[in-house]
């Protein structure tokens, strides 16, 4: 039998709310910090490092990297959950894949933000890859895919702009060689990520210094 719940026992909760609230946005509000929001209060905002996203650095040991291969996802719209929902369908030798193959996945405005980039998991727990199909760039390449398919349309400035922050970004962090920046296309027979990518461009960039903007 289950004894009725006095209502006086919700008080101390309710009184912790009516007074912690108010008090924590006159805080927040003499110390010039963003508005308070219910989930601010809660949790911690990530912190930058280095101007970059706290997503950007995962918290796990790293793997040894040695590359990044580029790739388009050859589709017009998609998101790192649509990618994820599809990459757990494939199987490999027998085996399920893990999910998401790629390390990063930068938007299109399509089932993600233009220019938005997420890391996924494979990046937080520092995992290998399921993007190159060859062995030793799944395990030492990052693989970052552009929403989009670049035979059709190049990709948006906005997913340019963060692509080159991005590669920079790991460049300096895991000390990737300047020659490190690749496309699908050269290490396996494939159009992508497409003939409409800046690849040239793009590779020249990264064998000299970080684009100042
Ligand atoms: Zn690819």
């Amino acid at each position: 039998m289950t004894i009725p719940q006095s209502p006086f026992s919700r008080r101390p909760a309710w009184s912790v709310a009516a007074i912690g609230l108010p008090l924590a946005i006159l805080i927040g509000g003499c110390l010039g910090s963003p508005r308070v929001t219910s989930d601010s209060i809660n949790r911690p905002a990530p912190t930058a490092v280095a101007g970059f996203p706290a997503s950007w650095q995962p918290a796990k040991p790293l793997r040894k990297w040695k590359s990044i291969v580029l790739h388009h996802t050859a589709t017009e719209a998609g998101s790192v959950k649509s990618i994820h929902a599809a990459h757990r369908k494939r199987i490999t030798n027998g085996k399920p894949w893990l999910g998401i193959g790629y390390h990063f996945v930068i938007g299109n405005g399509k089932g993600m933000a233009d220019g938005a980039v997420e890391a996924t998991f494979r990046w937080r727990d520092q995992l290998h890859g399921a993007h190159a199909g060859k062995q030793a760039q799944n395990q030492h390449g990052i693989g970052i895919a552009l929403i989009g398919h670049f035979d059709k349309q190049p990709p948006s400035p906005a997913q340019l702009a963060s692509l080159r922050r991005l590669v920079f970004h790991l460049k300096t962090a895991h000390a990737i060689p300047t020659t490190g920046l690749i496309g699908h296309g050269e290490i396996k027979k494939t159009a992508c990520p497409g003939k409409l990518f800046p690849l040239a461009t793009l590779k020249k960039e990264f064998a000299g210094k970080m684009p100042t903007r």
